[in-house]
């Protein structure tokens, strides 16, 4: 199936860095041939996979995630884009009854969602009426008349040989009189789009002015689906799609076109025979569904916004294990930077209030100059001496401050602070040492 070839590709990208253009590149061939064979209409898949090369290139990879997760996470996010991007509901009249208009090919399930959509607004409270304006077939009558009543739905019908539209406009008057304040109209379908049929319902349109006309298309029929919507669009404009069949091994290439191509929204989906409740379309919700991955998308959001707050527990560890470099100063340092404060960061190391209050008392402006020489002080010395300050002695001092543009004293002072700082930790860890420790942040 589509997502478990999505699953496959996505599994093969792996290492830390920057994702590079190969690697995407590979990604996206692959992608590129699943949507393709899970039958998406090939302009939207080109589009498709331009879009998520542009943004997947030169990604940061964070450290929380794996490049596999930034690549479906950006997948995730076009796909539901590519489906409407958020829920299309549709629209009830303010002034009753709200008329609904069910077109599309014959079997394609107009009858059977037409029944679905009643019980969903029945359990909304509303009072719909299904409209029995399929002429052709006397069996279309009582098929609707069967759903009606195993749902307590009221049905109106016509005496035959009542033509189309004096059957809808005769429900619009018996809705004003009966207060349904929905109308369902379920009309009739041919085997191809063809003119007669769009004459009729063209007619009908323009009778009883429906507030939504949805097109009822089978997600089995692919891009074939997607034709039928574009030419039921032209011809009589649509206002959503109701996808039925989605429970069959419908490939998705339909639910994933149609919007792109039509620009017409899915509505609803039809997901079985039963007479059920018609499911709301929700993109996202389709887009995880079609990656098969719903749980990793929530794990990725949730590492983004993580991600300081890891780093900020990977350095307490350091802390706490007396393993703190001059190295990891300079890491926290940028974080420092970036996030703003001290305070901030210290905040959201848990555990770390206290040296927060007494860090406080001291007064150390890390922002600005002092910030880029402190920057400039520890990158002028080897890793040796960033791993370990004790050996760094007078001459060492020296060729430090001259190496980074500063002062013998200035580098004095950062020392004197680091130390400082790693002794602060030192009565930390025994003051909570003794309790409980300190918290577990492996
Ligand atoms: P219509 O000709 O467009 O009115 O189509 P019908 O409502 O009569 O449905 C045609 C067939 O498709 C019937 O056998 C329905 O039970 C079946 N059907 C409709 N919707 C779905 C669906 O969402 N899933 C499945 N599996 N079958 C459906
Ligand atoms: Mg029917």
């Amino acid at each position: 199936s589509l997502s478990d070839r999505l699953q496959q590709t996505f599994k093969k990208l792996r290492g830390h860095g920057k994702l590079t253009e190969d690697d995407v590149n590979e990604a996206m061939r692959e992608v590129r041939m699943a949507l393709l064979e899970a039958d998406v209409n090939f302009k939207v898949v080109k589009n498709f996979v331009k879009t998520v090369k542009e943004r997947a290139i030169g990604q940061d990879i964070l450290q929380t995630l794996t490049p596999a997760q930034v690549v479906i996470k950006i997948v995730d996010e076009e796909l539901t884009a590519l489906m409407g991007g958020t829920q299309s509901r549709i629209h009830m009249s303010s002034q009753p009854p709200t008329i609904i208009m069910m077109v599309g090919l014959q079997g394609a399930g107009k009858t059977t969602s037409a029944g679905k959509l009643g019980l969903s607004l029945k359990q909304q409270g509303k009072r719909p009426l299904l409209v029995a304006d399929d002429i052709y077939r006397p069996a279309a009558v009582k098929q609707l008349e069967v759903i009606g009543a195993s749902l307590g739905l009221p049905v109106f019908k016509m005496a035959p040989g009542t033509d189309a539209v004096a059957i809808a406009r005769g429900a619009v008057d018996y809705a004003q009189s009966h207060l349904n304040d929905v109308i369902i109209i379920d009309t009739a379908g041919r085997l191809q789009v063809d003119e007669r049929l769009m004459n009729e319902l063209k007619d009908i349109k323009g009778n009883v002015h429906p507030h939504e006309i949805l097109l009822v298309v089978d997600a089995m029929t692919g891009q074939e689906a997607v034709n039928v919507a574009q030419s039921f669009h032209n011809q009589l404009g649509l206002d959503g799609v109701v996808m039925t069949k989605l429970d069959g091994d419908a490939r998705g290439g339909a639910a994933l076109s149609i919007k792109a191509v039509t620009g017409v929204p899915i509505k609803f989906v039809g997901m079985g025979e039963k007479l059920d409740p018609l499911e709301p379309f929700h993109p996202d919700r389709m887009a995880s569904r079609i990656l098969g991955m719903g749980d990793v998308l929530s794990l990725v959001e949730k590492a983004q916004q993580t991600f300081d707050e890891a780093e900020a527990k990977k350095m307490a560890k350091k802390l706490r294990k007396d393993e703190f470099t001059l190295d990891d100063f300079l890491a926290q340092m940028q974080q420092v930077k970036k996030l703003g404060s001290l305070e901030n960061i210290l905040g959201m190391i848990p555990g770390m209030g206290g040296l927060k209050k007494q860090l406080a008392g001291q007064d150390i402006d890390l922002d600005g100059k002092e910030m880029r020489h402190i920057e400039a002080i520890i990158r002028a010395m080897t890793p040796k001496e960033r791993a370990n300050i004790s050996i760094i002695n007078g001459s060492r001092r020296k060729r430090i401050a001259m190496g980074s543009g500063t002062h013998v004293q200035d580098v004095n002072k950062l020392l004197k602070q680091f130390a400082e700082m790693k002794k602060m930790m030192k009565k930390m860890k025994k003051m909570q040492g003794g309790k409980k420790g300190l918290p577990n942040f492996g």
